[in-house]
This record gives C-alpha cells, sequence and structure tokens, in this order.
C-alpha cells in the first residue's frame, strides 16, 4: 500500500461516499481533509484476520473483493461481495475491536480513503449524520447476513434430503429408515396406536436383468417405487431398503388392515405394464410380500426381521403371494 495524498488535496466530492450522503455538516470536510488516502495495487490485501479495530477503508476509484470463509463448510465455500466506489470496509473491526473476518483485497488498482479509527469516534460523536448512515450501513450489513444465513439454511436442507432419497427411485432410502423408523416406533407407542410394515422383494430379479439388461431392471425398480406411492396413502412412507427389497410403513395400521396393503400392492404390480426401451411390453414382473405388526416390547430390527421371515416364507410359498408374520 503506498500513501498518494491527504484527502483535501486528491479531491473528491464527501457526498459520493456512503457514509457522508445527505449529511449536512459544515465541519465534515475540516475533520476529513488531513485524512490519507492510499494506493493499493491489483491484487494486493487490504484487510484480513490479523487486522483488530485499526481503520475503516472508503474506496475511492477502483474495486474490491470481499470474501468471507465459510466456517462451516471449510475454507473452499466463500461468500464473495464486490465493493464499488464510495463503499467502505472495516467499520465492524472499528467498532467492536474484533478481529476482521473476511479478507479484503483490490481487484484493480484502487485508492482508498483511510480514517483511523480514531478519526471515526471523532466523526461519530460530531456528526449525528455519519452515525445516522453508519447505523444504515450496520443494519444493511446485518440483513445481508441473516440473508446469507437462510441461503445456507436452505441448501444445507436441500442436500440433508438429497442424503436421505435413493437416487434410483426416489424412495426414502436406508439411511432416513435407520433415522426415523425408530421415531416413527416411539411416537406409536407414546399414542399407544398400531404400526405396520411390509417388505416386499421383487421376484426372480436376477433373471428378469440377465435376460433383458440391466437398465430394463433400473426401469423396473423405477416403476415399482411409483405404483408404491402411487398406491399409500400420504401418511405412509416407501423406503428402498437393499437392491430390489422396498419396505412399506404403516402407521396407525393393524396387520388386517396391513395385509390388505400388500395384496392390493402385490395385485398393482402383478398387473402393471413394463417397456423396455424400444417400447416393447417385458414380462409382468412379480413380488413376494412379508409383514408384521408391531408387538409391545420390539423394536425397529426385530419388526424388520419379523417381515423379513414372513417375506421367506412367502417365497417359498411360490412367490407373488403374501405372507404374514
Ligand atoms: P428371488 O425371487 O428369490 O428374490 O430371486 P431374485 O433373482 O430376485 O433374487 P437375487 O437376490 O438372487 O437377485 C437379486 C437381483 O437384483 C440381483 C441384482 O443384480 C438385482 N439388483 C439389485 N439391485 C439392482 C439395481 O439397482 N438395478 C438392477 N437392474 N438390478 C438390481
Ligand atoms: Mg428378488
Ligand atoms: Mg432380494
Amino acid at each position: 500500500m503506498e500513501l498518494l495524498n491527504t484527502f483535501a488535496d486528491y479531491g473528491h466530492p464527501i457526498d459520493a461516499l456512503q457514509l457522508f450522503q445527505g449529511v449536512v455538516d459544515g465541519a465534515l470536510p475540516g475533520l476529513l481533509a488531513g485524512c490519507q488516502v492510499m494506493r493499493v495495487a491489483a491484487g494486493e490485501t487490504v484487510l484480513d484476520n490479523t487486522c483488530a479495530g485499526a481503520r475503516l477503508y472508503i474506496l475511492l476509484r477502483g474495486a474490491l473483493r470481499a470474501c468471507q470463509p465459510d466456517l462451516e463448510s471449510g475454507p473452499a465455500e466463500v461468500a464473495d461481495v464486490r465493493l464499488m466506489p464510495g463503499e467502505c470496509v472495516g467499520e465492524l473491526t472499528v467498532l467492536d475491536q474484533q478481529t476482521q473476518a473476511a479478507t479484503i483485497h483490490a481487484l484493480q488498482d484502487s485508492d482508498l480513503l483511510v480514517i483511523e479509527a480514531g478519526q471515526l469516534w471523532q466523526l461519530i460523536d460530531q456528526s449525528n449524520g455519519v452515525a445516522r448512515n453508519l447505523l444504515h450501513l450496520l443494519s444493511f450489513r446485518i440483513r445481508a447476513a441473516n440473508a446469507q444465513l437462510r441461503r445456507r439454511h436452505r441448501v444445507g436442507e436441500f442436500y440433508r434430503q438429497l442424503s436421505l432419497a435413493d437416487s434410483l427411485t426416489g424412495l426414502q432410502n436406508r439411511a432416513w429408515l435407520e433415522q426415523n423408523l425408530p421415531l416413527l416406533i416411539e411416537q406409536t407407542r407414546a399414542a399407544d396406536n398400531p404400526f405396520s410394515l411390509i417388505m416386499l422383494d421383487i421376484d426372480h430379479f436376477k433373471k428378469f436383468n440377465d435376460e433383458h439388461g440391466h437398465q430394463a431392471g433400473d426401469e423396473v425398480l423405477r416403476l415399482a417405487a411409483r405404483v408404491l406411492t402411487e398406491t399409500l396413502r400420504p401418511r405412509d412412507f416407501a423406503v428402498r431398503y437393499g437392491g430390489e427389497e422396498l419396505l412399506v410403513l404403516l402407521p396407525n395400521t393393524h396387520c388386517k388392515g396391513a395385509a390388505g396393503v400388500a395384496h392390493r400392492l402385490c395385485e398393482s404390480l402383478r398387473e402393471t405394464i413394463f417397456f423396455s426401451d424400444m417400447h416393447k411390453p417385458l414380462p409382468h414382473i412379480t413380488a413376494s410380500f412379508g409383514v408384521a405388526s408391531l408387538v409391545p416390547g420390539q423394536d425397529a430390527s426385530a419388526l424388520i426381521a419379523n417381515a423379513d421371515a414372513a417375506l421367506y416364507r412367502a417365497k417359498h410359498a411360490g412367490r407373488n403371494q403374501v405372507a404374514q408374520a
């Protein structure tokens, strides 16, 4: 950074500077006259996290860039702001004496008016207009920071949802199940409600893949997931448990109701026509179903094991059917 001039000699209109806009105060030019103007070369750092409480800079000419590291996501993630002539930086560090959070560097050769901490306090003490503008500026900074936090929260929530969904079928995935099944069971117990679970597994899917290709198999899985979601009530959940094994969670449902749902799903799948890439109908697929209902003292894994055992019986009884635990 190179010293250029005093502000008086540099000769810049005061009203063009954000902090002094609309300030009618005859003393202002005199208070600023002795402040220094510095020149920073493109790429040079003006402020970083080693600076605390020293000075405020007002950009007179050129452009600056402020990079705010995102502490949660690591240094690679930064909020990037471009500062234009008339805007100021560093005011927070003067006011609270804390270190600077963002790194500010020059995008082009730039001229900066430097207001030392003591001079800024003097301006605030002597001019209501400067104090008011500073409050304005700080409230703008707070709103911008809040908007950024809200944006980050929305993005975080988006990725959280994404991490709980299966990418092929769009159903909930196993991570979702591990988080939510114990909670659903807890709620069910607290409200003394019934709860049932269906495990289904596509029949002879290996053979289907071998004969029609893995891509046709993927399409079948996608469509089977759609059959499930279209048949279920909004409060039920469909989960991809493993390769071609799906789970249906039925809150507030007794075993008889759950068996009814399983029979309906079994029939819907049997009747669904799947088409290949060439728009040729593929052979019908079927699935086998195991139904289990929550009994006192049972946890999530015991309930799943019961449904799995019932599914095993449905397979052994000839597939394309429903068995109950
Ligand atoms: P069963 O009637 O006893 O269930 O026989 P199966 O052939 O369906 O069962 P097996 O466990 O022998 O084979 C499961 C097959 O599912 C093998 C695997 O390639 C296929 N599979 C698992 N995940 C996917 C997937 O994401 N896409 C496709 N296309 N196939 C999958
Ligand atoms: Mg199978
Ligand atoms: Mg299987």
